[in-house]
């Protein structure tokens, strides 16, 4: 399977933070990591949890004793924050008791290294807990990813959708969504058979997801033949512009279709609805009437002669 969509970031170098508040500690575990990885260095708690906000290192290299705040708080710290709350760290030790294990494991780190230091142990450590952690999101993210087109998938979309909606809510800023279904795909399927089906779909989802501008849209296989979009902060008028630049897009890619309902060529039905950022007394009340509206939106555009796009236009004041 191959994950291109949802996951954009570009292989880059893994980041470490070293933190020690030794200078020649640091020193030394640079001099042992920097020619593989990106290294940043803190020589104490309070600048490490601010760079640790700042570049999201990978993994945390964290001394225990420190003036100030110790690393057994940072670890903790590191821990309660949702943005750094992934980010493993390994505590650099001279205790070696089991006590001291046992109060690092408590706060949340996930391996010792004794000092001193051997830069091929450090290396080797670092090595297992990176792949560790990559392994870790990989499988979060394919937890969240249809197999057959690399977007996100429905499960993921119930749950955006939610965090969107709630998100609206309290910010009171407006969010959209637009369902996409490919027309008389049944038909497609009977003629060119079920593996050009699974080609289309592919094409079909790969051109939404480059259709989309803005960070925070997604795309979501919804069904079968069926796309959802959530547009955050985007009203109903910009997301029927959208909607028609995904139908667009769609038709450019010009599959043929010699049964579609238009040119002959793989075509779109969409439907697009919204909820404004005041709405006039009564709010649509659940996100899953956000989803009802638009694919009421989407039937009228089938009902229509498909190939177009239908919105709900917001009641008027
Ligand atoms: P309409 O224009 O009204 O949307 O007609 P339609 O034929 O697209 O809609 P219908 O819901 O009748 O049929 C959907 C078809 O989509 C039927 C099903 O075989 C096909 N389909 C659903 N999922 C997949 C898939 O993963 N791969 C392939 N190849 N086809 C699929
Ligand atoms: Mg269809
Ligand atoms: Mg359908």
């Amino acid at each position: 399977m191959k994950i291109h969509l949802p996951v954009t970031s570009p292989p880059r170098r893994p980041r470490l933070l070293v933190v020690d508040d030794q200078p020649a500690n640091v020193q030394t575990l640079y001099q042992a990591l920097a020619g593989d990885y990106q290294v940043f260095m803190a020589t104490g708690g309070e600048q490490a949890l601010k760079v640790a906000h700042e570049k999201l290192p990978d993994l945390v290299l964290l001394d225990v004793v420190m003036p100030g705040m110790d690393g057994y708080e940072v670890c903790r710290r590191l821990r309660s924050d949702t943005a750094t709350a992934d980010i493993p760290v390994i505590f650099v030790t001279a205790h070696s008791e089991a006590d001291d294990e046992a109060r690092g494991l408590d706060a949340g780190a996930v391996d010792f290294i004794a000092k001193p230091i051997h830069p091929a142990i450090v290396r080797a450590r670092v090595r297992t807990h990176l792949t560790l952690k990559q392994q870790s999101d990989l499988l979060r993210q394919m937890a969240f990813i249809d197999g057959l087109t690399g977007v996100f998938n429905r499960r993921y979309f119930d749950e955006r959708l939610q965090q969107e909606w709630a998100r609206s809510a309290r910010n009171g800023t407006p969010l959209a969504l637009i369902l996409a279904d490919i027309d008389a795909f049944k038909k497609y399927n009977d003629r060119y058979g079920h593996q050009a089906g699974d080609d289309c779909l592919r094409r079909v989802a790969h051109a939404l997801a480059l259709g989309l501008n803005r960070p925070a849209d997604m795309v979501a296989r919804y069904g079968g033949e069926e796309f959802a979009c959530i547009l955050p902060e985007t009203d109903v008028a910009g997301a029927l512009e959208l909607a028609q630049r995904l139908a667009d897009l769609v038709r450019a890619l010009a599959i043929e279709h010699a049964d579609g309902p238009a040119g002959h060529v793989v075509t779109l039905s969409l439907g697009v609805a919204g909820r404004s950022a005041h709405p006039p007394g009564v709010s649509l009340g659940a996100e899953s009437e956000l989803v009802a509206a638009a694919d009421r939106q989407l039937y009228r555009a089938k009902h229509e002669g498909r190939a177009r796009v239908c919105a709900e236009l917001p009641p008027a004041a």
